[in-house]
């Protein structure tokens, strides 16, 4: 078995994010020059059984392998932390890369290609039952190639937020109406989530807005938003739709979305 890495073996490079949980870090890695990223979670004040969950949490992450998903290859403790290694996608994330086109629309072609590299890593993922739990737009990433790099999967959130609603922090844009009802997560509301980002890509605007948490969770529930551009396809604006259904159960699976002809045409483009 390769020997486990240490801080030893990095270069840090930039902080490119701090938060409660610890830091995230851009690496070198000195023995091939590779760049890296590292998370660093404070394992300060966590019980014994909250450590094992994080570096048990570490090894199921290390098992995904999906050319959409951000590879995390290697998790050790130093210096009270937990340091998880990963994949380092260059190009941002897609928050950023709908800002960038500046109230422009997206061209539809662009979207259908980021969609099914998003539905690629979620079918991954929903048929090893693994489920992201915060999909959004923030946590998908583009690599050099722009390429979909699906990230932030699980550690820090599985950690600190086991009971969520007492922890929910920020504005929840993408809880849905399950969620809402304290209805226990699964596949579809990750599905859910998608649907609000495939909004977003559209319309550069989440489908549900509101100034406060009570009145966003009110209107996720009435179920409504503006519809997007007509410029774009039926075909988007139902897949939109199929997503945001308030019924998880009537909402498609990454599967059956990944199934449909127009998908799998569009698919066959990417290679
Ligand atoms: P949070 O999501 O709470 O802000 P993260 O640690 O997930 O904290 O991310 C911090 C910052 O690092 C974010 O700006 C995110 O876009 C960026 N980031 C996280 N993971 C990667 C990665 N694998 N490649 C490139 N940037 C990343
Ligand atoms: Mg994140």
């Amino acid at each position: 078995m390769p020997r486990r890495s240490c801080l030893g073996d990095f270069d840090i490079l930039a902080t490119i994010g701090k938060g409660s949980y610890g830091s995230c870090k851009k690496v070198r890695r000195k023995l091939d020059n590779r760049i890296y990223v590292i998370k660093t979670i404070s394992l300060e004040g966590m019980s014994v059984k909250e450590k094992d969950s994080a570096v048990r949490e570490c090894k199921t992450l290390a098992d995904l392998d999906c050319n959409y998903i951000i590879k995390y290859y290697d998790s050790f403790i130093e210096e009270h932390s937990l340091h998880i290694v990963m994949e380092y996608a260059a190009n941002g994330d897609l928050q950023n890369f709908i800002r960038k086109s500046a109230g422009k629309e997206i061209p539809e072609k662009i979207i259908w290609s980021l969609l099914i590299q998003m539905l690629l890593a979620l079918q991954y993922m929903h048929s090893r039952k693994y489920l992201h739990r915060d999909f959004k737009s923030l946590n998908v990433f583009l690599d050099k190639a722009n390429k979909v790099k699906v990230g932030d999967l699980g550690v820090a959130r599985k950690l600190d937020t086991e009971s969520f609603a007492s922890t929910m922090v920020g504005t929840p844009y993408y809880l849905s109406p399950e969620l809402c009802e304290n209805v226990s997560y699964n596949s579809k509301s990750d599905m859910w989530a998608l649907g609000c980002v495939l909004y977003e890509l559209c319309t550069g605007r989440h489908p549900f807005t509101a100034n406060n948490q009570a009145a966003l969770i009110l209107k996720i529930i009435r179920g409504t938003y503006h519809p997007i551009p007509t410029s774009y396809s039926r075909t988007i604006a139902d897949t939109i739709a199929r997503c945001l259904n308030k019924d998880p159960a009537a909402r498609p699976s990454a599967d059956e979305l990944l199934a449909k002809p127009v998908l799998r045409s569009h698919a066959r483009k990417l290679g």
